[in-house]
């Protein structure tokens, strides 16, 4: 136990009855009166949307989030009404609603950010993006890619052989024999025999496929099976360059990276290639230097080093014709456009603007001809398109009402909680939640060893949240706030319950800390009063979420409302919508099926001249899907649990009719959505 104890004396006690009459109520009143009321502009800089969601979310002056899927080409929704809608035609949440019309946006802006690029510096070729299919692989949506991107013939990227076949079936062979035209097929990824065959095969039905070379043995196989099919390659080398990578996918370039070739072994394939009389096949050049790249100095420095080894490998004799810069491209998810993890210190046309400048540059200094550029970003056109919508089950909050007087008789642990509790201002605030503190442990300390009752302790307990909730209230006035109540925002947070699977949904917000833009959809021209965070439906306690994005670093807790009841009754809450914004990259593959939470309800919506229209549904799994991939028939185990009844009827432990609605409700819920439903 703590050897500091502040005795109380009678005196101070008598003091205290003095106090009684200051109670920390008053002083909140006080600062409800000051304030002015809370607008939509107030919400719009507390969730930080113009940075982050522009030109796609802003906030309407019914206090909704709204959604202009064409940018600023006009026509918008409002994102509640539309949840709303949703729900009327049975779609329930947790929903992912993807807006195809955001998805042509970013397909555009990245265009049109090269061409502007390309005039700019009076680039002698071309830009012929393709979209990594590994950043999201639904069908709807690479269908839609490769819609939207014809007019630019951006391609695609597959990593893996599934995605070759995604890509095959899905991508418009070109009929023309002409190379310059039609879309980019990049082969990356570890490549077997079947991979290469397929990718060079397909060259016959007019896909310009482009092997990339990332590890010596694939240039064996590769140099084989085109002699054994007698046609010609196209490829490329993905080069492993020492300009490190920085961030989470840092390792993704540097001497040791899992993939790319080192410089040697770029030479010894020119020097392989140059033997079998091939050299002319090798025209690109590859290189990935992670994803979400912060800074564009090291963007700038990757390119450097690749333009360089571009311009080497034409002077050897390659017939180089294409540089890949790969990915990268961020996405601002803080809106606080600087090098933090999760914002980027530049925008697309900064991005294309140094790309080609750097590219030009090289080339013209080492007088060869200047490549076609290719792109490889899926994060930064994938992300804004999907938005991932839940509803609050329930909270639960710290427990810090304001507290009964404190009686002579009651136990002197509990008097001096009482008396720093009164005594707690704007001077003394810091020491007194030391003290504060200090009690409550000693507290516990007395009731362990027997010396508090039940009722003693929860007193304890409650005075201490007073305590905090009393300091809390002053710090937060503050400009300075001491690093040792830093943590105290924290551990007042109310807990807002969610319908949602952090691990299904949201599985990097779980396994790499990343952030994501989450805030109310509605209410927001109501002052969100309440500080809190965010737990999941799973029985994990990673099933959280406890960072949210800050124009400085991130924030413990979230702006939340109060959730209100509904027709005055207790237990049932007005709905109350969170959205998590910028997820369309990379969140809905990695998903797992923790605890069986599975996929979530999707709607795909498009734009129309009279409004919206649903263009696609794919409804979520049902709990006989999940039990499915876990090797469960639902009829076997409806059987089982019926033949369990039927023994339990034998035995007079159960009547027929509550045997009945057991079988009922298993039997439904096998057909339901994993997630809760509410009604
Ligand atoms: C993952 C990956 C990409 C996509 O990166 P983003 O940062 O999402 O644009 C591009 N190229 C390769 C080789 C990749 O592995």
């Amino acid at each position: 136990m703590g050897a500091k104890t502040k005795a109380l004396q009678e005196t101070d006690l008598q003091k205290l009855e003095k106090q009684r009459l200051d109670l920390p109520e008053d002083d909140k009143t006080e600062e409800k009166v000051a304030k002015k009321s809370w607008t939509i502009e107030d919400s719009e800089s507390l969730y930080r949307i113009p940075g982050w969601g522009e030109p796609y979310f802003s906030i309407n002056a019914a206090g909704h989030v709204t959604v202009s899927p064409r940018g600023d080409r006009g026509g918008s929704l409002d994102l509640y009404e539309l949840v709303e809608a949703l729900r009327q035609r049975n779609i329930g949440l947790p929903l992912l609603i993807r807006f195809s019309d955001i998805l042509e946006d970013r397909i555009e802006r990245l265009n049109a950010s090269f061409a502007r690029a390309i005039a700019r510096y009076n680039y002698p070729n071309c830009y012929r993006g393709v979209f990594p299919i590994k950043c999201n692989q639904h069908r709807h949506i690479v269908e839609s890619l490769v819609r939207y991107g014809k007019p630019y013939q951006f391609g695609l990227e597959a990593g893996s052989k599934p995605e070759l076949m995604i890509a095959l079936a899905t991508l418009e062979p070109s009929a023309s024999k002409e190379e310059s035209s039609g879309t980019l097929l990049i082969c990356n990824g570890y490549k077997d025999k079947e991979y290469i065959e397929t990718a060079l095969l397909a060259r016959r039905l007019g896909h310009q496929t482009l092997v990339v070379i990332e590890q010596l043995e694939e240039l064996y196989i590769a140099l084989e099976i085109s002699q054994q099919l007698g046609i010609e390659p196209v490829l490329g080398v993905r080069a492993k360059l020492s300009t490190k990578g920085v961030g989470r996918w840092g390792g993704s370039t540097g001497d040791r990276a899992k993939f790319g070739l080192t410089v040697p072994e770029i030479l010894e394939v020119v020097n392989q290639l140059q033997a079998a009389g091939m050299l002319h096949c090798l025209q690109l050049l590859h290189f990935h230097i992670g994803s979400q790249i912060s800074s564009i100095t090291h963007i700038k420095d990757a390119i450097r080093e690749a333009g360089q080894i571009y311009v080497q490998l034409t002077k050897v004799g390659a017939n180089m014709r294409y540089l890949d810069v790969g990915g990268g491209l961020g996405v601002d998810y803080d809106g606080s456009k600087t090098n933090f993890y999760a914002s980027k210190n530049y925008n697309m046309q900064n991005y294309a603007n140094d790309i080609v400048a750097a590219v030009k540059d090289a080339c013209t200094q080492g007088q060869v001809p200047a490549p076609i550029l290719v792109s490889e970003s899926g994060r930064a056109i994938a992300s804004h398109q999907s938005v991932l919508i839940f509803d609050v089950l329930g909270t639960s909050e710290v427990p810090c009402q304001s507290q009964q007087p404190i009686e002579e008789s009651e136990h002197l642990i509990l008097r001096n909680l009482w008396e720093t509790y009164t005594s707690i201002d704007a001077k003394n605030y810091q020491e007194t939640y030391h003290d504060a503190i200090q009690f409550k442990e000693e507290a516990i300390g007395l009731f362990n060893f027997g010396y508090l009752s039940l009722k003693e302790r929860a007193r304890a307990e409650q005075l201490y949240w007073a305590c905090c909730s009393k300091i809390l209230n002053i710090a937060r006035q503050e400009d300075y706030v001491p690093d040792d109540l830093e943590d105290l925002e924290k551990i007042m947070a109310s807990i807002y319950y969610v319908n949602l699977s952090v691990f299904q949904s949201a599985p990097d917000s779980w396994a790499i800390d990343q952030l994501f833009p989450i805030m109310p959809i509605h209410r927001l021209n109501e002052e969100p009063s309440q500080r809190g965070i965010l737990a999941d439906l799973t029985c994990d306690s990673d099933g959280k979420i406890d960072q949210f994005i800050d124009l400085k670093d991130v924030k413990s807790v979230l702006e939340l409302h109060p959730l209100k009841q509904q027709n005055k009754q207790p237990l049932s809450n007005e709905p109350y919508y969170l959205g998590m914004f910028l997820v369309g990259a990379y969140q809905e593959i990695m998903g797992n099926l923790h605890n069986l939470f599975g996929d979530t309800n999707v709607v795909h919506i498009q734009m129309t001249p009279k409004g919206y229209q649903i263009e696609y549904l794919v409804k979520g799994d049902t709990i006989s899907e999940v039990l499915s991939y876990v090797q469960y028939k639902a009829e076997d185990l409806l059987e089982n649990l019926r033949r369990q009844t039927e023994q339990a009827l034998q035995e007079n432990r159960i009547t027929l009719k509550e045997s009945q609605l057991l079988l009922n409700d298993y039997e439904r819920s096998l057909s339901r959505y994993t997630y809760l439903v509410g009604e």
